[in-house]
C-alpha cells in the first residue's frame, strides 16, 4: 500500500447510545477520515436533546452514516452471543451495532458495554471504550442458588428445583 492509499483510507467506528452521551465526537477525537455508524434504531431511542444535537452536528459535518445490518451478521451474533452467555444482556441496538462490525470490515465498535465487549472478543472484533472494558472473554453460566445445578443455556429459574438462578462467568 503506498502512502497515498494510506491518506485515502477511512476509518468507521460504530457506536451505541453511550458513545453518543460520552461526546465521543466532540472530544476531537475524529480525523479528516474517520466516520461514525449508527443502526438506525438507535435514532429513535436516542431521548436527551443533547444526544441529538450531537447527530445533528455529525449530520451537518457529514460524518454520519445510518445503515440497517445484514440479516447474516444478526444471525451470526445471536449465535455467538448465545454460546458465550451475553444474548440476554444485549439490547437490540448492541445486536445491530455487533452486526455492523462484521458488514462493515475493519470497523471499530466504540461501546462501554460489557456484553458487547465480551461478543466482540469471540469474533475478533476491535472495541473501543471509554470507561470501562473487560480484561478477558467470559463464558457465562447459571447456577442455581439453591441446589447449585449449572446451566450453559440462560433460564430464569432452576431446570432441576425451580428456584431462582444467577449468572456467573468463567474466563475463556
Ligand atoms: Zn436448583
Amino acid at each position: 500500500m503506498n502512502e497515498n492509499n494510506d491518506k485515502e483510507r477511512l476509518n468507521y467506528f460504530i457506536v451505541d447510545s453511550t458513545a453518543i452521551m460520552h461526546h465521543f465526537v466532540l472530544d476531537g477525537r475524529l480525523k479528516e477520515n474517520d466516520f461514525l455508524i449508527i443502526p438506525e434504531l438507535l435514532e429513535i431511542e436516542l431521548k436527551s436533546f443533547e444526544s441529538k444535537s450531537v447527530l445533528t452536528i455529525l449530520e451537518a459535518e457529514g460524518k454520519l452514516i445510518r445503515a440497517t445490518p445484514s440479516s447474516e451478521s444478526l444471525e451470526r451474533i445471536i449465535e455467538i452471543a448465545k454460546k458465550s452467555g451475553d444474548y440476554g444482556a444485549l439490547s437490540k441496538i448492541d445486536t445491530q451495532v455487533l452486526a455492523l462490525a462484521l458488514d462493515f470490515s475493519d470497523s471499530v465498535i466504540y461501546s462501554d458495554d460489557n456484553a458487547v465487549q465480551n461478543v466482540s472478543a469471540f469474533l475478533k472484533i476491535k472495541v473501543v471504550s471509554q470507561h470501562f472494558s473487560i480484561r478477558h472473554k467470559r463464558e457465562y453460566y447459571w447456577k442455581c442458588t439453591v441446589c447449585g445445578s449449572k446451566f450453559s443455556q440462560e433460564s430464569k429459574t432452576c431446570i432441576d428445583c425451580g428456584s431462582p438462578v444467577k449468572r456467573f462467568f468463567k474466563r475463556k
